[in-house]
């Protein structure tokens, strides 16, 4: 049974600091027994902690952070994987080039899966949203509470399975908020640290289980969300 969840951790593949297995580690120590290694734009990181974690008796969920934009804000959307379909050869590199800002080439791929909604530049939300669907994966809205009050109200319109309620630096009554948004208008909610180091001098961040779904949450997620457990 699985009782400590963390959905949002950075490794090396991108800009954390420690490599997949290290944070395997620190999960183990800190007594989280299932995490999410949600890299920026690339999965490279989770064959090393699925790995890793069956030594040391930690679930891994396959994920990634993938950068959207909406009116000129960054908006990140984390995609958790309900089969294997991230290795898939194409879904790499549609990564490759969004991690490259390869615009150009990235809308000639893309637009043979999904209905582009920009002519050019950083996928739209909506644009993300659909192709981390379109590679099986549910579709959680990022750190909504760092999201501009100008912005936040439409890209909650937009098509999310679920979003991450509790995150780093967060209070209760916020967390609260976005917990029974999640339950009302989308079909689960997740938490995440959104760990990158020990001693990130980025005080939105914090250490791996500083914010964690529970017992009964991680059920929900799991039920709700369809994602692995590897
Ligand atoms: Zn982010
Ligand atoms: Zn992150």
């Amino acid at each position: 049974m699985l009782t400590k969840g963390d959905f949002h951790i950075h490794s090396n593949a991108s800009d954390g600091k420690y490599c997949p297995t290290e944070i395997i580690v620190l999960s183990k120590i800190n007594q989280i027994d299932v995490i999410s290694i949600a890299d920026h734009n690339t999965t490279d990181g989770i064959k090393e902690a699925i790995e890793a974690g069956r030594n040391c008796g930690v679930s891994v969920v396959p994920a990634v952070e993938l950068s959207t934009k909406y009116n000129n804000e960054s908006v990140h959307l984390l995609g958790y994987f309900k089969n294997n379909f991230y290795e898939n050869d194409t879904f790499q590199e549609i990564l490759k080039l969004t991690k490259s800002h390869s615009y150009k080439e990235l809308r000639k791929i893309l637009k043979n899966y999904i209905n582009l909604e920009l002519k050019e530049g950083k996928l739209s939300v909506l644009e993300g949203i659909n192709l981390l669907r379109c590679f099986g994966a549910s579709v959680v809205l990022a750190h909504p509470m760092r999201i501009s009050n100008k912005n936040i109200k439409q890209i909650l319109n937009l098509p999310f399975d679920g979003i991450e309620a509790k995150y780093s630096n967060t209070d209760f009554n916020t967390s609260l908020y976005f917990i029974n948004l999640a339950l009302s208008k989308f079909s689960f909610y997740t938490a995440g640290s959104d760990f990158h180091s020990i001693n990130s001098k980025n005080s939105k961040h914090s250490f791996i289980g500083t914010v964690y779904l529970n017992m009964h949450e991680i059920e929900h997620f799991f039920k709700n969300s369809g994602a692995l457990l590897l």
